[in-house]
C-alpha cells in the first residue's frame, strides 16, 4: 500500500491547494479595493504572492517544463485573450515544493509547474496505481468523504497523450482567466453573497465557451469533453449541496456543456453570465431539482421559455440528465 499512500497524499495536497488557492483569491476580491490593486507593479506582486502562498522557497520561473510547453501556454493565453477580447491577462509560472496549484490572483494567472506535470502525467499516475493496487477508492478527502473509483478513469488514462493533456491544460487556463473576467465585470451578478460554487461553475462554463471557439471552432465536442474527465477528477466534492466547492463532477460537467452550447453565440461576459445562470440555476438547480416530470411541466410554460436562448431550449433535457448523473462518461463524450 506504500505507493498508493504516497499517491493519495500527493493528490490530496494537489486537490486542496487547487481549490484553496482559488478560494483565497476570490475572497480577496471582496476585501481589496481596485485602487490598491492597481498601485503595485505586477511583477514584484507576483513573486510575493507566491512566497506568501507557498513559502520562502517558492519562486517565479520564466519557463514551465521546457521551451515548447512554455510557448504552448503563452500561445494558449493569447488565444483565450482573442476569444474574450478586450480582456487579456499576464500568465506567470511558478515552482513551489509540494504544491500543485493553478490560480488567479490580482490581475494575473499563476500556473504551477507541479500541477502542469501532474496533468501531463495523469494517465501514467492512474494506470500505474490501478494496475498495481486495484483500490476501489483513490481518495478520501479530509472531512468530505469524496471517493474516486479508479476503474472509471482507467480506460481514458490508458489512452492519455500529450494532445489530450494540452486540451485539459487549455481548459484549466481558460477557467482561471475566467475568474479575472468575473472580477472585472463583477460577476456572477446573481451572487449577492459570496458563494464559491457560483464562481467555479461559471468559470467552467466560460471554459466550455472558450473551447468551442478555440482555433475558430476546429475542435469536436469529443475532443473538448476530455477536459471534464480531469475537472471531475479534481472536483472537490461529491455532495451536490456543498456550495463551498467547485461543484460535483456532474455539476461541473453540466456547466461546461452549457458554456459550450452558449458558444454558438458571441456573448459579452455579462451576457454570458445572464444566460448561463438563467439556464443553470432556474432550470437545472431550482425548478428542476426534483423530477423530470416537474421539469417538463415547467419547461412548457411560455413565460419560462422566453428567458431561455432558443438553441438551448431543445438541450434542456440533456443538461438536466448530465446534471443528475444520468449521462455516463462515454455518452457525455458522444454528445453532439
Ligand atoms: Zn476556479
Amino acid at each position: 500500500m506504500k505507493q498508493f499512500n504516497i499517491i493519495t497524499s500527493l493528490l490530496i495536497t494537489l486537490l486542496l491547494l487547487y481549490s484553496c488557492s482559488e478560494d483565497t483569491n476570490i475572497k480577496e476580491k471582496e476585501s481589496s479595493t481596485k485602487e490598491q490593486l492597481e498601485e503595485e507593479p505586477i511583477n514584484s506582486d507576483s513573486a510575493s504572492i507566491i512566497k506568501l502562498e507557498f513559502g520562502a522557497s517558492a519562486e517565479l520561473i520564466d519557463e514551465i517544463i521546457n521551451k515548447e510547453e512554455t510557448t504552448f501556454m503563452h500561445n494558449e493565453n493569447k488565444k483565450i485573450a482573442q476569444v474574450f477580447s478586450p480582456y487579456s491577462f499576464p500568465l506567470v509560472f511558478f515552482k513551489a515544493n509540494e504544491s500543485y496549484a493553478a490560480f488567479a490572483e490580482r490581475d494575473s494567472v499563476f500556473f504551477g509547474e507541479k500541477f502542469y506535470k501532474f496533468i501531463s502525467n495523469w494517465g501514467n499516475i492512474i494506470t500505474e496505481s490501478y494496475e498495481n493496487q486495484k483500490p476501489n477508492t483513490l481518495l478520501d478527502f479530509i472531512g468530505k468523504s469524496r471517493k474516486l473509483d479508479l476503474k472509471k478513469y482507467y480506460d481514458i488514462a490508458k489512452k492519455w497523450d500529450n494532445e489530450k493533456a494540452h486540451l485539459v491544460l487549455s481548459s484549466i487556463l481558460a477557467h482561471e482567466v475566467s475568474h479575472l473576467i468575473q472580477r472585472k465585470n463583477n460577476l456572477p451578478t446573481k451572487n449577492k453573497r459570496y458563494i464559491q460554487r457560483d464562481f467555479e461553475l461559471e468559470a467552467d462554463g466560460f471554459a466550455g465557451y472558450y473551447m468551442r471557439k478555440r482555433d475558430n471552432g476546429n475542435l469536436t465536442w469529443k475532443q473538448i469533453s476530455i477536459s471534464m474527465v480531469l475537472f471531475g477528477f479534481i472536483s472537490t466534492t461529491d455532495n451536490p449541496e456543498n456550495t463551498e466547492s467547485h461543484g460535483t463532477e456532474n455539476q461541473r460537467r453540466a456547466a461546461f456543456r452549457l458554456g459550450y452550447l452558449l458558444g454558438e453565440e458571441n456573448l459579452t461576459p455579462k451576457e454570458f453570465d445572464t444566460k448561463f445562470f438563467e439556464v443553470y440555476d432556474n432550470v437545472l438547480n431550482g425548478h428542476y431539482s426534483n423530477t423530470s416530470k416537474h421539469f417538463s411541466k415547467k419547461a412548457n410554460t411560455t413565460e419560462f421559455k422566453s428567458n431561455i436562448p432558443p438553441h438551448i431550449l431543445n438541450k434542456m433535457n440533456e443538461l438536466y440528465k448530465i446534471y443528475t448523473g444520468q449521462v455516463g462518461d462515454k455518452e457525455y463524450q458522444n454528445l453532439k
